[in-house]
């Protein structure tokens, strides 16, 4: 839900979500028109059915518990290794290495000396994070529980103080091991490569898929193609009423039958 919304719209939407559905078997009970509702406007409304499939299997598979470890996660539809991580450690307590970007920055910094990581490489960054974190005994709960603060500081650490743009060295914790300051913050590789911009959302075909989902989430009967089109193009004719159509189909968040459209049952 965070992943394209600011925490604050996110927030109200999470906790009508989670008293409406407070188990996997919940979930895996609800249809997925209703998920798609609840979802509302947060972005990536895929992940919202990959949440409902993902609790089907846990249903089937574990019992109607999300389990604990890494492996077992990553089994699970819609969830990657970052997810996986995150879940295990910050849920469970289990000392898994969690990567995101922030602590991916830092690492390039304190550790390689470099404003950025060079490339993207999920691979080496784990390991080179891995080597980092505490490894305690399984047995040592105490410093199980080190380990998983060390996680949530890391991700901190690159969210409020090391920050891509600019970072507050002189109240951070970390700054005398930093081989990027002592090497007097050389440029990254990317300096004075300009920003790709971020494609406009209006006149889209995002735009236009968010208005037919807007249009199919406020019934609960099929809607006639010529009725959706005039109500989402709202005049005239939009060629990106079709494409957004189609791709809804193709992502199995809208029903074609018949000359309507509605949410998946
Ligand atoms: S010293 Fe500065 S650049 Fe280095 S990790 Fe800390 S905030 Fe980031």
């Amino acid at each position: 839900m965070l992943q394209q919304t600011q925490a604050a719209r996110v927030i109200p939407r999470w906790e009508a979500f989670v008293e409406r559905w407070p188990s996997p078997a919940d979930l895996a009970r609800a249809g997925d028109a209703d998920v798609l509702r609840a979802w509302d406007r947060l972005g990536y409304p895929r992940r919202a059915l990959w949440l409902r499939r993902c609790a089907v299997e846990i249903v089937e598979h574990h019992d109607g518990r999300v389990p604990a470890t890494r492996e077992d996660l990553l089994a699970l539809p819609g969830i990657g290794p970052y997810t996986a991580a995150a879940v295990a450690s910050f849920a469970f307590g289990v000392p898994e290495a969690v990567v995101d970007t922030n602590v991916r920055r830092v690492l390039a910094r304190v550790e390689e000396g470099s404003e950025e990581p060079w490339a993207p490489n999920a691979a080496r960054d784990l390991a080179a994070y891995r080597a980092l974190v505490p490894a305690p005994p399984p047995d040592d709960a105490t410093a199980v529980r080190r380990a998983n603060r060390w996680n949530a500081a890391a991700m901190e650490l690159g969210a409020i103080v090391c920050t891509a743009r600019t970072p507050a060295c002189e109240r951070c914790p970390v700054a005398e091991r930093c081989a990027w300051r002592r090497a007097g913050y050389p440029a990254g590789p990317t300096a004075g490569v300009p920003r790709r911009k971020q494609a406009r959302y209006e006149g889209s075909d995002r735009e236009m898929r968010g208005r037919i989902l807007h249009e199919l989430r406020a019934t609960t009967t099929a809607v006639p193609l010529d009725a959706l089109h005039d109500a989402v193009v709202r005049g005239g004719h939009d060629e990106r009423f079709a494409r957004a159509l189609a791709s809804l189909e193709a992502d199995a968040l809208v029903v074609v039958d018949d000359g309507a459209a509605s949410l998946p049952s």
